[in-house]
C-alpha cells in the first residue's frame, strides 16, 4: 500500500486530488499538507500537516515521519500572480521541485508527481493542435519555471533513475475550490457569477480560445499516469494533455442554455497578453497512446455539472445563513 504526501493540498487541484487519493489509498495513507489552513474541508478530511514546500528539512522530516513513498507536489505560484511577484514565483516553483526531486534521488521517496502547464508554450509555438515536441519560448515567469522544471524532471529521471511523472495541465475548471491566480480563472468565476448575479465582466476578450479541462478529468489523468507501469511512460519531461478548447463567447453560449438572462461584458486586463501567448488547442495523442488517456467532459457536459453543483452549493449556504 502506497503512503502518499500531497504538498499544496488546500489549492484548487490539490484539494480534489486529496479526496480522490484518500478514496484510493485509505485515509491513513494519505497526508495532506499546505503552508496554511486555507481549506478546512481538506484539513478536516484526514491527516494534515502545515508544511512549507520551500523548506527542504521540513519536507524531509514529514516524509520520514509518515514513511511516505510518493509525493504529489501541487504547491506553486500560478501565472497571473507570478507576473506580480516574479522572484517569489521562481523561488517557490523551482526550490520546491528540487527538494522533492532530491528526496527521490536520495532514495527517501520512490515516486513523484509534479504538474507542468500549457504555460510552457509561448508566442512562437504553433497555436493549433500544439505538438508534444515543439518550439517552447514561454514569456511568463510561471511558464519559464514550468519549462525549466520539465527539463530537470527529465534530467533526474535520466541521470538518477527518479520515477517522476508530469502532465501539462490546461486551464482546470471546478466547483469545490476556487482557482489560485491563473489566467484561465475566468472560466470558473463565470459560473459563480452566472448563478449569483446573472452577469460577468470577463478579463479576457470574447474570442480568446484556450485549452481547458474539467476537474474530474484532470484528477483521473493524474491518477492514471501515476498508476501506469513505468515502461509505458515514454515522456519524462511532461505530457501534453487535452480535453476541450473554448472562448469566453462559447462558454457564455453554453451557460445561456441554463440561465437565459445571463449577460457578459469584456474588459481585458494584463492576463490577455498571457492568454495570447498560449496555444489554442493541444495534441495529446502521446498520452492517449502511452497510458490510454481519455477525457469525459466536453463544454456542455461540464456546464451542466458546474451549474448543478454550484446551484446546490449556493442554495445550501443561503439556508445556513
Ligand atoms: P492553487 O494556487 O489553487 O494551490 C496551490 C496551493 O499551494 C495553495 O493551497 C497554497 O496555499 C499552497 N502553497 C503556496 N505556497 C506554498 C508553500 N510554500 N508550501 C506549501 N504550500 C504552498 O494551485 P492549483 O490550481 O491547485 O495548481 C496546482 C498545480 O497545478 C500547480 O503546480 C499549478 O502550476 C498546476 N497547474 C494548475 C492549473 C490550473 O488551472 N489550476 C493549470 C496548469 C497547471
Amino acid at each position: 500500500m502506497s503512503r502518499v504526501l500531497i504538498i499544496g493540498a488546500c489549492g484548487q487541484i490539490g484539494s480534489e486530488l486529496t479526496y480522490k487519493l484518500r478514496d484510493i489509498h485509505g485515509n491513513d495513507n494519505v497526508i495532506a499538507s499546505d503552508i496554511s489552513f486555507s481549506n478546512l474541508d481538506v484539513v478536516n478530511s484526514g491527516n494534515f500537516e502545515i508544511l512549507d514546500a520551500k523548506d527542504y528539512n521540513a519536507v524531509k522530516v514529514c516524509v520520514e515521519k509518515y514513511d511516505i513513498d510518493t509525493v504529489y507536489l501541487m504547491a506553486a505560484m500560478l501565472s497571473a500572480t507570478g507576473e506580480k511577484y516574479p522572484m517569489r514565483a521562481w523561488d517557490l516553483n523551482m526550490n520546491s521541485l528540487f527538494h522533492v526531486l532530491n528526496l527521490a534521488k536520495d532514495g527517501c521517496i520512490k515516486k513523484v508527481f509534479w504538474p507542468s502547464s500549457i504555460a510552457v508554450f509561448g508566442p512562437t509555438t504553433p497555436t493549433n493542435e500544439t505538438p508534444q515536441h515543439t518550439i517552447m519560448e514561454p514569456t511568463t515567469v510561471y511558464g519559464i519555471t514550468k519549462q525549466v522544471g520539465e527539463r530537470w524532471c527529465e534530467y533526474y529521471h535520466k541521470q538518477y533513475g527518479v520515477d517522476v511523472r508530469s502532465l501539462r495541465y490546461p486551464g482546470i475548471i471546478s466547483w469545490k475550490t476556487m482557482p489560485g491566480g491563473g489566467t484561465t480563472d475566468y472560466a470558473v468565476e463565470i459560473y459563480h457569477k452566472a448563478i449569483t448575479e446573472s452577469q460577468y465582466k470577463c478579463f479576457l476578450s470574447e474570442n480568446t480560445k484556450l485549452p481547458m479541462m474539467f476537474m474530474d478529468d484532470a484528477i483521473n489523468a493524474t491518477v492514471n499516469i501515476m498508476q501506469a507501469p513505468s515502461k509505458n511512460i515514454s515522456i519524462r519531461s511532461s505530457y501534453n494533455l487535452a480535453a476541450m478548447s473554448f472562448t469566453p463567447a462559447e462558454i457564455t453560449d453554453s451557460i445561456l442554455k441554463h440561465i437565459p438572462e445571463f449577460t457578459i461584458s469584456y474588459e481585458p486586463d494584463f492576463r490577455q497578453q498571457i492568454a495570447d501567448s498560449w496555444p489554442k488547442s493541444i495534441d495529446d495523442s502521446l498520452a492517449r497512446k502511452d497510458w490510454k488517456w481519455e477525457h469525459t467532459f466536453d463544454l456542455d457536459a461540464m456546464t451542466d455539472e458546474m451549474i448543478t453543483q454550484l446551484q446546490k452549493k449556493y442554495s445550501s449556504s443561503e439556508k445556513v445563513s
